[in-house]
């Protein structure tokens, strides 16, 4: 088998579970401090009204419906045995506390087949007494539970013109009360927004490798119509740079990146009816393959061997990461031998 030159979710969660396990999306009805006006209006300018519910069931069902329909289908489907529950859509933690806790009660007394749980939500809303619920959670139910938080990207200019409602110091404070309490978080990041560049991808690495960020999501810009940036998009007040470029940042991001972040996603997809720009026209496996063909070519240049997850890291790490440790956490992620020495 050939080594994989990044760190996989789906090895990492054998790995760790000892079997393949499947993500069960659960989508509820709810919305978003940066739409109703708390922190902003409208939402995030690529954002649609379902929330990046799109391929969930519809929000309607109670929760423990969604996760058996789901469940009886990775099932059927894939022989599935081992399940992380997925609350997906929206600012799963903006919802009433009392609300919050029920769906999650709900969740996990679905069975010793459900092995953690995973609650996306934005880094403003990550709020002690529900981190502290968690906590009492996973100790009594001895579950997986890790907190996904989209960012996008860590330049605030950036974050600002897309009206994110937040900027790199509230993603920080996020992340460092999530690890206190002793869960793992995930970070979505999209490489090329319309106003970040090369740099920027780089420093997104850099930030979420010495924040000990255990996972990350990658998706690449998607456009919807109805939609800020749609609207953007067809006046044309923005190009997006081309599948090769995209290609370049993904190697790039990894190659600055700590070889102990696991990569749950490469690329993203948007909801297929409402597209306006995705994937450059192709599909998210074609990127995927491109991305990674274009890794591989690489041994034949002279940067032989050079386009490895955290390939880049040790020029850059300053003080935070010294040589022995690094060492070791590259030999733990299972990442290239070779690049050992
Ligand atoms: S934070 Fe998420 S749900 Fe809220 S507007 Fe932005 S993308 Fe949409």
């Amino acid at each position: 088998m050939k080594a994989s030159r990044y760190n996989q979710y789906s090895d990492h969660l054998v790995k760790k579970f000892g079997d393949k396990v499947h993500k069960l999306p659960v989508n509820l009805p709810g919305t978003c401090p940066n739409r109703d006006g708390r922190v902003g209006w409208g939402g995030c300018i690529f954002c649609d009204e379902e929330g990046s519910g799109f391929e969930c069931l519809p929000n309607t069902l109670p929760v423990r419906e969604q996760v058996r329909e789901a469940r009886g289908f990775f099932k059927r489907r894939f022989k599935a045995k081992k399940f992380i529950i997925y609350f997906q859509a929206f600012t799963n933690t903006y919802l009433p506390f009392k609300q919050f806790r029920e769906n999650v009660l709900a969740a996990v007394s679905e069975g010793e087949d459900v092995v953690g749980l995973s609650i996306s939500t934005r880094p403003d809303c990550v709020n002690d007494r529900y981190l502290d619920f968690l906590r009492e959670v996973k100790e009594e139910k001895k579950l997986d539970i890790n907190i996904e938080l989209g960012l996008q990207t860590v330049n605030y200019h950036t974050l600002a013109r897309v009206n994110r409602g937040h900027t790199l110091a509230e993603f920080i404070d996020a992340v460092l009360r999530i690890k206190a309490r002793g869960f793992e978080t995930c970070t979505h990041l999209i490489l090329n927004l319309p106003w970040d560049g090369p740099a920027d991808a780089v420093e997104n690495a850099k930030v979420v490798s010495a924040l000990g960020v255990e996972y990350v999501k990658l998706h690449s810009l998607y456009v919807v119509k109805g939609t800020v940036l749609g609207d953007m998009y067809e006046r044309g007040e923005f190009g997006v740079i081309t599948l090769e470029e995209y290609v370049e940042r993904v190697a790039a991001f990894l190659e600055h990146l700590d070889p102990a972040v696991v990569i749950q996603r490469l690329v993203g997809k948007g909801p297929k009816e409402s597209l306006l720009f995705c994937n450059w026209g192709v599909s998210w496996w074609q990127v995927k393959q491109r991305t990674c063909r274009s890794i591989r070519r690489a041994d034949f240049s002279p940067r032989a061997c050079s386009r490895w997850q955290s390939v880049q890291l040790p020029l850059t790490s300053g003080t935070w990461m010294s040589a022995p440790s690094f060492r070791a956490k590259f030999r733990a992620s299972g990442l290239y031998s070779k690049w050992q020495t």
